[in-house]
Parts: C-alpha cells; sequence; structure tokens
C-alpha cells in the first residue's frame, strides 16, 4: 500500500481553475455583496455555469461525476477569498441536493437533480428548529399523512437554513415527526417541500456577524400540503439519513475552514511584505514571521485532515471519526489563523475594506455549524468507545 496525499491530474486543473475564479471573478467583487448584504447571484451563475453544483453527482443526473474530494478542493479555494460563496456551494450540494441523491426515487432525482446540478436552483436542508439545534431528535415540525387527499400535511417552524429565500431556491428537505414508534420516541423523516408550497414561508434573511452575502433564514409551515411522494427516502428514516448527510457535510464545512485559514495566510503574507514599522516590513520581525509559519502549520494540517476523511468517504470506508476530527481541527484553527491574522493587520485588519476582516467574521461560524465543537467532541469520543460510560 503506498499514502500519497499529491492530488490526481484532474483534481489538480480543477484546483487550479476554481483558484483562478476566486481570485479574478469573485475577489474584486464579493466586498461589496457583503458589505450590502446582498447574495451575489451572479457570481453563484458563473459557479452554476463552471458545474460546481454538480461536482459529485453522476452525469446522467446533470453532474459532473466527480467525488467528494473534488467538491472539499473547489470549496477550500473559494473560502481562501471568501466565506460566503463557499457556503452557499457547500449547503447547495452538501445538504440541498446531496439528500435527494442519496435517498431519493429515480423519479425525485430526475426532476431535482438537472436543475440543483447546473445552479438554476438551489436546495436547503431543514433541521434546525428554534427549540434545538444540536440535539436534532427534538424536532417539534409534524408531518401527518392525510389519506384522504394522499398528501403530507406540515406544521412547524425551522431556523437558520442556508440558501432557503433566494430567488432561486427550489426546495427544502425538512425533517419532521410521522409517528411514535413502539419505544415512544418519535419516528422522524423527511419530506420534499417545493418553494412556493401553500403556507411555507421564508422570513427576510437574518442580520448576521458574518457570511453576510449567503442566505440564511427562518422558515414556518402551517398546514402546508406536498404530496405523499415527496416523502425522502423511508419513512421513520429521516434522522438516520440526515446523520449520514452530516458526516458528509463535516468533510466539506472541514475543507471550507482550511481555505479560510489558508487565505488568512495569504493574506497576511502580502500584507507582512508590504507594510512597514520602525524603518523596516513587519515581517522582518521573528514575531510575526513565527505568527504566520504557525498559521501555514495549522492550515497544512488542517487539509490533511479534511483529505484523509474524504479519501475515506471516496472508498467507501468509514470515515465518521475522521470528518468529526477533521471539522472540529480546522474550525478551531480557523479562528485562530483569523484572529492573528487580523492582528497582523493592526488597525486595517479591522476595517471591512480589508479581506481578512470578513474571514475574521465568516471563522466563528464553523465551530457551530454542521455540528458545534462540542458535538464534535461528543462524536469523536463515542467513536473511541466512550458512549457506553454516558448511560
Ligand atoms: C449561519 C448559519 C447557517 C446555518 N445553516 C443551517 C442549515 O442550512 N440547516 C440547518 O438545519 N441548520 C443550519 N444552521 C444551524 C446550526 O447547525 C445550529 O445552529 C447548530 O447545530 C447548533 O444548534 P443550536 O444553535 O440550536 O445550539 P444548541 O444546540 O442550543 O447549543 C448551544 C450550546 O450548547 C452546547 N451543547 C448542546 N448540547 C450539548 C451537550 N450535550 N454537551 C455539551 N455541550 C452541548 C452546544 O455545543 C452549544 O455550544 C445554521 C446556523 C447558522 C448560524
Amino acid at each position: 500500500m503506498t499514502l500519497d496525499h499529491r492530488l490526481a491530474p484532474e483534481h489538480e486543473e480543477l484546483r487550479r481553475t476554481v483558484e483562478e475564479f476566486a481570485h479574478d471573478v469573485v475577489a474584486p467583487k464579493i466586498g461589496d455583496y457583503y458589505e450590502r448584504h446582498e447574495f451575489p447571484y451572479e457570481i453563484v451563475r458563473e459557479m452554476g455555469r463552471m458545474g460546481l453544483f454538480g461536482l459529485p453527482f453522476p452525469e446522467e443526473y446533470g453532474g459532473m461525476g466527480g467525488d467528494y474530494l473534488a467538491l472539499g478542493l473547489v470549496l477550500e479555494e473559494l473560502a481562501r477569498v471568501d466565506s460566503s460563496v463557499a457556503i452557499t456551494l457547500e449547503a447547495g450540494v452538501s445538504l440541498g441536493a446531496m439528500p435527494v441523491y442519496r435517498f431519493g426515487t429515480e423519479e425525485q432525482k430526475r426532476t431535482w437533480l438537472p436543475r440543483l446540478c447546473s445552479g438554476e436552483m438551489l436546495g436547503a436542508f431543514g433541521l434546525t428548529e428554534p427549540d434545538g439545534g444540536s440535539d436534532a431528535g427534538a424536532t417539534r415540525t409534524t408531518a401527518r399523512l392525510d389519506e384522504t387527499t394522499g398528501e403530507w400535511v406540515i406544521n412547524g417552524t425551522k431556523c437558520f437554513i442556508t440558501n432557503s429565500g433566494t430567488d432561486i431556491t427550489g426546495l427544502v428537505t425538512v425533517t419532521a415527526v410521522t409517528g411514535r414508534k413502539p419505544d415512544g420516541r418519535p419516528e422522524i423523516s423527511a419530506i420534499i417541500v417545493p418553494s412556493g408550497t401553500p403556507g411555507f414561508t421564508a422570513a427576510p434573511p437574518y442580520s448576521k456577524v458574518g457570511w453576510n452575502a449567503s442566505d440564511t433564514r427562518e422558515l414556518s409551515f402551517s398546514d402546508v400540503r406536498v404530496p405523499k411522494a415527496n416523502l425522502l427516502g423511508e419513512e421513520g428514516r429521516g434522522y438516520a439519513q440526515f446523520l449520514r448527510i452530516l458526516d458528509e457535510g463535516r468533510v466539506a464545512i472541514s475543507a471550507l475552514a482550511t481555505g479560510l485559514a489558508q487565505g488568512c495566510v495569504d493574506e497576511s503574507l502580502a500584507y507582512a511584505r508590504t507594510r512597514r514599522a520602525f524603518g523596516r516590513p513587519i515581517g522582518a520581525n521573528q514575531a510575526i514571521q513565527f505568527k504566520i509559519a504557525d498559521m501555514e502549520m495549522r492550515a497544512h494540517t488542517a487539509r490533511l485532515a479534511w483529505r484523509d476523511a474524504a479519501s475515506r468517504l471516496v472508498h467507501g470506508e468509514p470515515f465518521k471519526k475522521e470528518a468529526a476530527l477533521a471539522k472540529l481541527y480546522s474550525s478551531e484553527i480557523a479562528v485562530t489563523n483569523a484572529r492573528e491574522a487580523t492582528q497582523i493587520h493592526g488597525g486595517y485588519g479591522f476595517m471591512n475594506e480589508y479581506p481578512v476582516a470578513r474571514m475574521w467574521r465568516d471563522a466563528k461560524i464553523l465551530e457551530i455549524g454542521e455540528g458545534t465543537s462540542e458535538v464534535q467532541r461528543m462524536l469523536i469520543a463515542r467513536e473511541l468507545g466512550m458512549g457506553d460510560l454516558e448511560a
């Protein structure tokens, strides 16, 4: 067996293409969108034309026939420059389209995937509710099957849902309680709700600390009726399905966090060369050099961690622990790198016109979304066999 962390030529070519796109197209424009808290339709359309929303899906559904490693490489390159566009892609692919691909019927795949893969339509994933995110089993949203009409009737509220209210949002997959198990615990199922269904409303976007050019909203469902055939996967398996989706999503978030951490290195290196204090570039001081060396060390290690998890996923091997390790490590070092990069920029680091200010604001959510750092530690401890001590 050989261990080789170098990229295959096609992966390297994709990485380079997206690196150029991020530099040439995203970087010059995204700051203005961010300041206006505006969704960057123009950039997202271009990402769709490049095939990025279809990366890990087979060509027969309009995808690019790539894999999760390819998706991670793209997310890392985008997040080196900006996290709002990266999370829009991550949520669209990993949370919006992937549940349909993994658990959908052939008809559901043919109905939704081609438009999701082209980026013409965005999908969202509605798990979190106002009363509970980490404890996703505590879902309160309900779906009752009306046997006379053959429709699910959905009632409830979801919060913090990415990509859920843009002009191009086409569907939200929601988890809802559809019954009780013999032991009295709720039976949770996943149901596709198309945008525009009567009774389904998306609130105006939240005012957020970061990710300001991405779309995040609260959703409410009031007697929303969708056909019985909109059930995604098996009835009562919604919770298990979403756990699988979240395991994969963590690999993607880890790649995104690595990109942000690397972006902090890129910006700091450039700034340390040009900013002068006491008659010489600040980068001539070993204190600054060491900060940047440590930032590079952390970004490099995070990259190895997410690529390892992605490689296991792609090869069909168990990857739950490695995904949690990668997500935990990369999100925490992204916050550290963002803090250090801002420090290196001095007062300018606190000004929104500098990308590091955006990175600083965008880093914190990485320790919260798709499972908090505490949840990652719980998962890792369980994978180490300590679950039986919790009872
Ligand atoms: C910008 C943004 C975008 C998002 N996008 C989506 C999306 O698209 N879809 C979606 O479904 N959700 C989304 N979320 C929700 C996100 O996944 C949740 O916020 C996250 O899972 C945490 O849930 P919570 O906010 O309810 O925190 P809580 O679960 O209330 O946790 C609060 C604190 O308690 C800690 N905690 C909880 N339980 C334990 C425990 N047993 N032991 C130790 N500590 C514990 C947590 O780690 C955390 O620090 C998004 C959130 C944000 C902010």
